[in-house]
């Protein structure tokens, strides 16, 4: 779907995957007007199809859009797209458990142009691909590097707003992640590099026992939806769940006292991964006894069953298709 200014949205078209022709002055190329999504279409038990809260995921683009000067699309036009694709391509979504349709939808400048200032010309695409189950081989828990030289976003900067400079910024720092034995980088706070934000493409759960924390949406980083949708499973599950701050001290000293049980990260891709080793330029620890730890599989188990439809759908988050 293209956006032009002075005409709005025009020309929706579903057309088979292909490369893109951009010219060289592209604004997108040179100032990064870009932003995405990220969500996934199961399969049902009744062979239909489903996609988890797209609506969200919807509003979040918007969202982003309003922080990088671009065009707002609308909800409806970012289901109806989605349904269209899913639609489309119904043999390519896997038949059954963890595995689904990863839809991919995004936005970026057309205009060719070298000023710097929002362009008035823009696409909308969605591309889709079958994603398998993220770890087939049963749950094993990440190792992460806590990113004390980097930082991903600075307060009134872009961390809220899923756009590829954020991404871009966290590639040296992955990179040094890998370099030292760890899957993930862990993003401390811009000012005082000491509150615990989020990872490279997940948000962090604490658990301390019955009581699980989640970092505050600080301004700085990513509103997972699957980190929203896990605020209600984990009360409906009876467990005490809040927002709040937790430093890097806050980490090693509940691990080291016994009063932080478990830690796992949760996102679109992976759902939800158990955290079981931390690494710093000053300390390593196990987060508890490096295992996948309970209240983090029950949690994951609780949500894949809503989003496979091995549990009933109580708050209305599946959206089936037509
Ligand atoms: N943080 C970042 C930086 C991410 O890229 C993602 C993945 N979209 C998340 C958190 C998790 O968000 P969600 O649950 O919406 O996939």
């Amino acid at each position: 779907i293209k956006w032009t200014e002075g005409r709005g949205w025009h020309d929706a078209q579903l057309v088979p995957y292909a490369p893109l022709s951009l010219d060289p002055a592209n604004m997108t190329l040179h100032y990064a007007q870009t932003i995405f999504e990220g969500l996934k279409a199961y399969r049902q038990p009744d062979g239909g199809v489903a996609i988890f809260r797209p609506e969200e995921n919807a509003e979040r683009f918007r969202a982003s859009a309003r922080r990088m000067g671009m065009p707002e699309l609308p909800v409806e036009t970012f289901i109806a797209a989605c349904d269209a694709l899913v639609t489309q391509d119904k043999a390519w979504v896997p038949g059954s458990g963890e595995e689904s349709l990863y839809l991919r939808p995004f936005m970026f400048a057309t205009e060719v142009g070298l000023g710097v200032r929002p362009a008035n010309e823009y696409l909308f695409i969605i591309i889709a691909s079958p994603a398998g189950a993220y770890f087939p081989g049963g749950v094993k828990p990440v190792s992460v590097w806590l990113s004390e030289e980097y930082v991903r976003a600075a307060p009134g900067g872009t961390g809220a707003a899923k756009t590829g400079g954020n991404y871009a910024a966290s590639l040296v720092a992955q990179a040094q992640a890998a370099e030292q034995g760890c899957d993930q980088v862990v993003w401390l706070d811009a000012i005082e590099r000491r509150w615990i934000e989020e990872m490279g493409g997940m948000n962090l759960y604490f658990v301390y026992g019955d009581r699980i924390v989640t970092p505050e949406l600080s301004g700085s980083l990513l509103p997972g939806i699957t980190r929203a949708s896990l605020l209600r499973i984990a009360a409906d599950l009876g467990h005490e769940v809040s927002e709040g701050r937790i430093s890097v001290d806050d980490w090693r000293e509940g691990n080291a006292d016994g009063s932080l049980t478990e830690v796992f990260a949760c996102g679109t891709a992976a759902v939800i991964t158990p955290v079981g080793s931390v690494k710093s330029a000053r300390a390593d620890w196990t987060v508890a006894d490096g295992q996948p730890g309970e209240v983090t599989m029950k949690l994951r188990k609780a949500l894949l069953d809503i989003q496979t439809g091995a549990a009933p759908d109580t708050h209305g988050w599946m959206h089936r298709l037509g």
